[in-house]
């Protein structure tokens, strides 16, 4: 390979040279601390370092490098907000890959309000993009707590989901139209204005969830929605999974439209915030296994609207123990922001193993049975707190370390990763719903896929991206 003919300082001074001779404007930093900070990702955590970080300003800029290093065989990594959590923006290699940041492709083209679409350069974060369209009295869907540093072209190449994929689907059912630079440099369209296109096959849905492994996403075309004129949030206190289940069909039932977040919150995450600080008191005067924290969109009066939810839910007391509605916006907003903090408060508990899965909410029960009994084996005592996207069986199945114990608790990872995974197979659920494969899953991605289903992505890779130098490492062992 190109490198090995050189010394490290030769090779890199080398590509540094060549890099700004593409372009003026392109920024490169190759100073170790900046690299590093690029290189470690979003919990901190840093494996190797990249040889530089460059910030791109144009599809044209993106384009001129990746010809410069398909040509060199130069590995790249396209790096959005760095909010992953699988371990996909950060190098597989010391000093030889380089980091592409997006964070300068960040205009918002133009709002069509007649085709309710919005155009943006990929480098946008979310919420910005948010905001602009908010202003304009429209939505844009994508709901995370990440937003303020995720960017548009990070949520396609994740395939972003988030808290209300039950009423708008994840990014994906969300793009009409990408930009994308090919590992040659190559910029191609794909995709159109329209939301009925059933002109060959659907490229785009293939670059979206990539991970960056096929192309850079350098421009995107994506739906916005009409802003709904009224808001409701309802915490409602269940005994058993069973009942949270049934209750969450019986309100879509009813509401399927309005219901736009139904996330499942266990007691454990009132133990956690209340000892962490991030709660003074239970909301509740008893407490429940589960809760469900349930948000309501609609176009109707307020009043009108909660009448109806009010007096639906008086038929439904079977499956439920008490229910809060927030006297005000400032209550609601004090219940979706302990949601939020469930991850924080958890991470101040102690060490944890997360999971983020997803099992069809038929077989969840059974799940959480199987588990709770074979994690017992392994460590007794070990903490569990499942929590999150209920509404499309999305889980964020945490574990946090048993208190005194005497073994680091990483030590137990694989055994646990093992069982959690083997249980999620027999469930027919999914080893990643929403964060996606990075360099962390890509062993579990080879042990739960069919032979033939990754065959046929490791052949669409190669057509793609030749060389391999888009993304290495992540995804597959190529
Ligand atoms: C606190 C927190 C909460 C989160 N909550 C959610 C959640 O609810 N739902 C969810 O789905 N995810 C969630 N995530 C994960 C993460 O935020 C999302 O996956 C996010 O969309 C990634 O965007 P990013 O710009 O930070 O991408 P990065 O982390 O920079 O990159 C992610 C992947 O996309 C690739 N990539 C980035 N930009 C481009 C581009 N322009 N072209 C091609 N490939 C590119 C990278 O190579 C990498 O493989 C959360 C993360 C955090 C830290």
């Amino acid at each position: 390979m190109y490198k090995n003919n050189l010394t490290k300082d030769s090779f890199e001074n080398k590509i540094l040279d060549d890099l700004n001779k593409i372009s003026k404007t392109i920024s490169i930093y190759d100073d170790e601390e900046i690299v590093k900070n690029y290189s470690s990702d979003w919990r901190g955590r840093l494996n190797n370092i990249a040889l530089c970080v460059v910030f791109p300003n144009s599809s044209l800029e993106v384009s001129r490098i990746l010809k410069y290093c398909n040509e060199k065989k130069i590995s790249i990594i396209p790096q959005g907000g760095n909010t992953g959590l699988v371990y996909a923006t950060s190098p597989i290699e010391n000093y030889k890959e380089i980091i592409i940041n997006l964070k300068n492709l960040n205009n918002i083209i133009r709002i069509d309000k007649i085709n309710k679409l919005v155009e943006v350069e990929s480098g946008v974060i979310i919420d910005k993009l948010i905001d602009y369209v908010h202003s304009h009295n429209f939505l844009f869907p994508l709901l995370m707590t990440s937003t303020g540093s995720s960017q548009v072209g990070g949520s396609i190449a994740t395939n972003a989901g988030g808290m209300n994929v039950i009423k708008y689907g994840s990014t994906r059912q969300n793009i009409l139209a990408l930009e994308v630079v090919l590992a040659d440099g190559e910029i191609i369209d794909v995709g159109s204005n329209v939301i009925k296109d059933n002109s060959g096959y659907s490229l785009k849905d293939l670059f979206c969830g990539s991970e960056g492994t096929l192309g850079i996403i350098t421009k995107a075309t994506m739906k916005i929605y009409p802003l709904p004129t009224c808001e409701l949030s309802c915490l409602i206190s269940v005994q058993n999974i069973k009942n949270v289940i049934n209750l969450h069909n019986e309100l879509q039932q009813k509401f399927n439209e309005n219901i736009d977040r139904c996330e499942l919150i266990p007691e454990i995450a009132f133990d956690l915030c209340k000892k962490h600080k991030f709660i003074d008191n239970h909301f509740f005067k008893n407490s429940q296994k589960y809760y469900l924290l349930v948000n309501f969109k609609s176009f109707e009066k307020i009043s009108d609207f909660k009448d109806r939810v009010q007096n639906h839910l008086v038929s439904l007391t079977n499956l439920y123990d008490d229910i809060i509605f927030p006297h005000n916006q400032s209550q609601a907003q004090k219940f979706w922001k302990f949601r939020e903090n469930i991850t924080e408060a958890q991470k101040l508990d102690g060490k944890v193993i997360p999971f983020d899965i997803s099992v069809p909410l038929d077989k969840l029960d059974s799940f959480f049975k199987d588990s709770l009994l074979q994690l017992n084996n392994i460590l007794p005592n070990i903490k569990i707190n499942s929590f999150g996207h209920i509404g499309d069986s999305n889980i964020h199945f945490n574990l946090i370390e048993p208190e005194n114990l005497a073994e680091d608790f990483f030590n137990f990872e694989i055994v646990i990763s093992n069982v959690l995974y083997d249980l999620v197979d027999k469930y027919s659920g999914s080893i990643s719903a929403e964060h996606g494969i990075g360099a962390l899953k890509k062993q579990e991605l080879s042990k739960y896929k069919s032979k033939s289903e990754l065959d046929l992505m490791i052949k669409i890779k190669k057509i793609f991206d030749t060389n391999n130098i888009l993304n290495r490492g992540k995804l597959f062992e190529l």
